[in-house]
């Protein structure tokens, strides 16, 4: 078997996770990392792949199956997505939930004009969390939905201390509140406040001088990021930031509950949870998974866009259809 012939668009965390997941899979062959900075400026993990500049990209159609894109959601993804599906099948883990729709319309236009397949939010929420959320629906249609995030750092909320004055460094943890997810698990099908499901730890580094009282008094009445929550801030030095706090880890749980049974006797509990060391390799083995789906739809001529909604489980493994029914199934 000829091995899929990958392309990454973007080398930060997570364009670095989708490479160590191409080395982990045999049938995957990573051939060239595109960047918009200086090609020259990066040295990749993996021996033999190019590193070329994002404005090549249009030479490579023949030499990459599947480009994935590791770009941020915010700007990157937006336009980066429905230019790159007019040359390539492409997967992305666009993540602002609200603007899906938007960017499906766009990919799927793009995709559909130019005969490519193009699968978008893909890793873990969305992605995973998602399929687990849909299943759980599906089966109890009565019933109520919760999702957890954390233990994990949000690297929007590390980003909004960091532009706080006098601050020079900073990392957060969502937390999920114990409390409230043992009422879930036990099927107590809670009401639950945003202040009540979770707590922030901000790590925060001050500048030299820095008025503490300040920068704490802006985190914890910080409109969106803070206010609702209780926030904890610590001050640690820059050593200790980096010696404690260098690790990207996150997770959370997807719990639904519901009741059967003719007079709702029977309560069920489903639940799907996550406990990553590393966010980005893991949403990185996920968009490469996916990326075997993307060539195995495109090899039977399938067009147009695509969420994880629309990709059959079957697709995603490497392994033929009959071992997964012995071993599997
Ligand atoms: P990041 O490290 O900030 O990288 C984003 C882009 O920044 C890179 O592709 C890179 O593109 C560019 N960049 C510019 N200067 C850089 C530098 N000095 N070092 C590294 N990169 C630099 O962001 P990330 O952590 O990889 O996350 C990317 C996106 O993944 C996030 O925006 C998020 O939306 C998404 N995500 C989704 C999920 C999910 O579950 N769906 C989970 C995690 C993350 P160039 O190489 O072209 O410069």
């Amino acid at each position: 078997m000829e091995p899929i012939r990958i392309g990454i668009l973007g080398y930060g965390n997570l364009g670095r996770g989708v490479e160590l997941a191409c080395a982990a899979n045999e049938d995957m062959q990573l051939m060239a990392v595109f960047t918009r900075r200086n090609p020259e400026s990066l040295t990749l993990l993996t021996p033999g792949a190019a590193v070329v500049a994002a404005a090549e990209l249009e030479q490579w159609t023949d030499k990459v199956d599947v480009l994935v894109l590791a770009g941020g959601s915010a700007t990157d993804l937006p336009q980066q997505t429905p230019e790159a599906v007019r040359l390539f099948n492409v997967v992305d883990s666009f993540d602002t939930h609200a603007n899906i729709p938007q960017h499906f319309a766009a990919v799927d236009a793009a995709a559909k004009e130019t005969g490519h397949i193009g699968v978008i939010s893909v890793g873990w929420d969305p992605g995973m969390f998602s399929v687990a959320r849909l299943y759980a629906n599906a089966i109890l249609s009565g019933g109520a939905d919760y999702t957890f995030w954390g233990r994990g750092v949000s690297q929007g909320h590390s980003d909004a201390i960091r532009r706080i004055p006098g601050v020079a460094d900073a990392r957060q943890y969502t937390v999920p509140v114990p409390a409230a997810l043992e009422a879930v698990r036990a099927g107590k099908n809670p009401q639950l406040t945003t202040r009540e499901k979770h707590t922030r730890e901000c790590y925060v580094v001050a500048e030299e001088d820095a008025d503490t009282d300040a920068i704490r008094e802006a985190i914890v009445t910080m409109p969106n990021y803070f206010a609702d929550y209780d926030t904890t801030v610590t001050f640690i030095s820059q050593e200790e930031l980096n010696r404690d706090h260098a690790g990207i880890p996150h997770g959370g749980s997807v719990i639904r509950t519901g009741t059967t049974g003719q007079n709702g006797e029977n309560t069920h509990v489903i639940e799907y949870s996550l406990k990553l060391d590393s966010n980005p390799e893991f949403t990185g083995s996920v968009l490469v998974a996916v990326a075997r789906a993307a060539k195995r739809l495109a090899d039977a001529g399938e067009t147009g866009c695509r969420t994880i909604f629309d990709i059959a489980p079957a697709l995603l493994a490497p392994q033929t259809p009959d071992y997964l029914r012995a071993h599997m199934l």
